[in-house]
């Protein structure tokens, strides 16, 4: 089970007293944040360190993220890992464009936060130029550790976003600015 999981808003006095009160809100946020389903967008390394972080010794079922998904429409959390060329830029957007709202993005390692050691004509400098990125992760590669700490960070702004954010200006002009309607 995940041990990050917690009642919220319930203050110490009702513990134990059989019944529990929170917001309607807080308990969708916290239910998203612990069920993420990833989709592995993985081009080369970083994804040989995904595929450890998923493996028994790292286990990322632990964290509600063990049903991965190889369909854009049933994932919520694409998780891009390894260097991006600008010819897969069009592909990685529509494979995001595809995914239903609330939908998040995890960049793995320094090739997809910003190119990393490819300064190329031939290699997108960091996927954030085509789609919005939630949680950056560092390292050439990350180990598993890192990749496991991204979608903690991941679920801590799950777990803490308005549902409204999502219908909101700023949320609108973000999507805005990428193009995205
Ligand atoms: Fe490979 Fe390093 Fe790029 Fe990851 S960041 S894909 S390990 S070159």
């Amino acid at each position: 089970t995940n041990s990050k999981v917690k009642l919220v808003d319930l203050p110490e006095s009702v513990m134990g007293e059989g019944f529990m009160a929170t917001k309607f809100e807080k308990a969708i946020t916290l239910a998203r944040a612990n069920s993420l389903w990833p989709l592995p967008f993985a081009t080369s390394c970083c994804g040989i360190e995904f595929m450890a972080t998923m493996g028994a010794n790292y286990d990322l079922a632990r964290f509600g993220s063990e049903r991965m998904g190889f369909t854009p429409r049933q994932c919520d959390m694409l998780l891009v890992a390894g260097t991006i060329a600008k010819k897969m830029a069009p592909i990685l957007r529509q494979v995001y464009l595809q995914m239903a709202e609330p939908r998040w993005v995890i960049a793995i390692g320094a090739c997809a936060c910003t190119g990393g050691i490819f300064d190329s004509y031939s290699v997108l400098q960091g996927i954030d130029q085509v789609i919005p990125v939630d949680v950056y992760v560092p390292g050439c590669p990350p180990r598993p550790e890192g990749i496991l700490e991204g979608v903690l960070r991941l679920q801590e702004l799950v777990e803490n976003e308005s549902l409204r954010r999502r219908n909101g200006d700023e949320y609108k002009q973000l999507m805005t600015s990428y193009g995205i309607q």
